[in-house]
């Protein structure tokens, strides 16, 4: 499918760094974007030094501490949150296209990853005329000469950085709260897929949102990620990204106390007890782990089958595979696109390799397609246990595990036995079971009867080595603003 002139134009854009509402250019030379199903550079864009990073920060700090955004009428901050949803949802097909030949992604997931965007935006903006505080009755005052106002306000300077697997949407799930608070932003996207964030910058400008309110820093990790969660002007990080990075940023910010927030890795089990409606599961169960060609913190990448239904849930998953259809995701018709990234491919088949050599059964794929483009099949093993490397380790890609279990304390115990807790899901007919095994799994998420179900106005966050912190619904107005307490004695 061709691409949009619109999108043409954005690619030959000469795209500096977004600092206090102009492009400027940087000190810490270009990145070059490349198309994962080319692997040809489409663009390049600045990335920013420590310097440009501490530059971006004054810009926001000047900005939060003008008031100019924070001090706005609450309505006002809404209303140009919901305008920035309007102009996303005007350009579906630029953004689409955009996230398509950055990421890799097929049109569907990009499709699908929009319409959370623009919920996101919309559900924020409504979100700003709530956030609220209350009144205190003391406790050792008398209440008719004493009351205390708690006061939710924002944090000031919010760096924000993201990773490359849905790039728009989990940048917008955490600038419009970040937003909605009063903070201002310094993002920092990923190296890989640093175009959506640009063009996010481009709607914020026409919605209205004031100059320095929402700075864009593209560069990599080490260099500019670094220099954010280190700035002494930066009062709080969400991160969202690999667990083994987010350690990092947490003892970096444990450095002055900064707030911090992850968003981090994970290893999704999926339970198919034999009483489920396999018509349903079997093709979810695929779904979970191939699409976004598993690039996806939630994919259930472990899936235990109580062994009645386990041969024929198989053989549906080996068959789910092999009819997927592989190609550049603006093809019509495609569903199953590359990696991000030759380097990610690498690592993608080295777990593949070593889950081989260690005796784990290839049902199907591992193998790289020969066509140009970082692609590589999907991937399914058995006869892997906890031991496993490959059950173990977030492996990012295509490739899951399939277990066959006996009874429900068995398969709970493996499903729990993981540094990670994320997500999880069970498919189950029995609702006595479902509740049972739905408070019992240890993951902030669990599916019941269905599988990758994104709400704005659900929390989504980690157990365990998944992160700190939740996203999306209510709760996430506490992870970017804070309390006062402001008690008055009236005589
Ligand atoms: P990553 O941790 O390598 O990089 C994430 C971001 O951090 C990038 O912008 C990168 O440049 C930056 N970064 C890297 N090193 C840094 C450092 N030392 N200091 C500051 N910033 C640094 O992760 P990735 O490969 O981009 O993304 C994949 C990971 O993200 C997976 O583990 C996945 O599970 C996780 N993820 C989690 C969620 C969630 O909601 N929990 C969502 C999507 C992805």
């Amino acid at each position: 499918m061709p691409l949009l002139n619109e999108v043409r134009a954005f690619l030959d854009r000469d795209h500096g760094l977004v600092i206090d509402g102009a492009s400027q250019a940087s000190t810490g030379g270009r990145l070059d974007v490349l198309d994962p199903a080319t692997e040809k550079v489409i663009t390049t864009v600045a990335a920013a030094s420590a310097v440009d990073v501490e530059d971006a920060v004054a810009a926001a700090r000047r900005a939060f501490e003008s008031g100019v955004w924070s001090g706005l009428a609450p309505t006002e901050r809404a209303t140009i949150l919901w305008r920035a949803a309007d102009l996303i949802e005007a350009r579906r097909e630029f953004f689409m296209q955009l996230e398509t030949v950055d990421n890799g992604m097929p049109r569907m997931v990009a499709e699908g990853g929009l319409a959370v965007v623009i919920d996101v935006l919309r559900y924020m903006a409504g979100l700003v005329t709530k956030i609220e505080g209350m009144t205190l009755t003391p406790s050792r005052r008398t209440p008719t000469t004493t009351a205390t106002s708690l006061l939710r306000e924002p944090l000031g300077v919010v760096g924000l950085i993201t990773p490359w697997n849905a790039p728009l949407l989990i940048t917008v799930e955490k600038v419009a709260p970040a937003l909605a608070c009063g903070n201002t932003v310094v993002l920092k996207p990923a190296e890989w897929t640093p175009l959506s964030a640009l063009a996010l910058a481009d709607v914020f400008a026409e919605a209205g949102l004031p100059a320095g309110v929402f700075n864009v820093v593209a560069g990599d990790g080490v260099t500019a990620g670094r220099a954010l969660v280190r700035s002494r002007g930066v009062n709080k990080i969400g991160f969202t990204g690999s667990t083994a990075v987010g350690k990092e940023i947490a003892r970096e910010c444990a450095t002055d106390l900064k707030r911090v927030s992850l968003e981090l890795g994970g290893k999704s089990p999926n339970l198919i007890f034999a009483d489920a409606d396999l018509d349903a599961a079997i093709p979810a169960a695929a779904a979970a782990v191939f699409r976004n060609q598993g690039q996806s913190c939630t994919a259930a990448a472990r899936l235990y089958v109580e062994r009645a239904t386990y041969q024929q849930v198989v053989d549906g998953i080996v068959a789910a595979a092999g009819r997927l259809t592989v190609g550049p995701g603006l093809e019509p018709g495609v569903d199953f696109g590359p990696l991000v990234s030759a380097e990610h491919r690498d690592r993608v088949s080295g777990y593949v390799e070593r889950a081989v050599g260690d005796g784990a059964a290839l049902l199907t794929g591992g193998t790289r397609p020969d066509r140009e483009g970082f692609f590589f099949a999907p991937t399914v093993f058995a006869e892997v246990t906890s031991q496993h490397q490959i059950q173990r380790e977030e492996v990012f890609g295509p490739v899951m595990t399939v277990t066959p279990f006996d009874d429900e304390g068995e398969v709970l115990s493996w499903a729990n036995d993981s540094e990670f807790g994320l997500a999880s899901s069970l498919w189950t007919s029995d609702i006595s079971r479902a509740n049972r095994v739905s408070r019992a799994l240890q993951a902030g998420v669990v599916w019941v009867n269905c599988f990758g179900v994104f709400d704005a106005a659900v929390p989504l966050g980690g157990y365990k080595q998944s992160g700190w912190g939740r996203e999306n619904g209510q709760a996430v107005i506490e992870t970017y603003s804070q309390l006062k307490a402001v008690t008055t004695v009236y005589g």
